[in-house]
């Protein structure tokens, strides 16, 4: 199971690319992800059994492309999401609440 960078076309192992997610925008329900290879950043939403990529539009995340990643499930907290992945698990923190609005 590998998952690709959509802009470089290199592939990840799942540790390695749950490893490069950060910023979990619990309002979307998204996270950034930046290609350790490339240095692309992209927004996907971790769905059970699969990753969903595409585009925010008018306040909502529309899904272009999904990568299916059998076993994959998600838990959503306050501060933070929970990717887990057979008996792995990657927790991708929010980011800081007082950075919000605060410019
Ligand atoms: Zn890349």
């Amino acid at each position: 199971m590998l998952i690709p960078c959509f802009a470089c076309e290199s592939r990840f192992r799942p540790d390695e690319y749950f490893r490069a997610c950060h910023d979990y925008r619990r309002g979307m329900d998204l996270v950034a992800w930046t290609c350790p290879r490339c240095g692309n950043q992209d927004e996907l939403r971790v769905l059970p059994g699969e990753l969903g990529f595409g585009y925010s539009q008018r306040g909502r995340f529309a899904i272009c492309d999904r990568v299916r990643v059998p076993g994959l499930r998600r838990r959503r907290q306050d501060l933070w999401l929970d990717i887990s992945l057979d008996s792995e698990v990657w927790r991708v923190s929010s980011r800081p609440r007082q950075l919000v609005g605060a410019h």
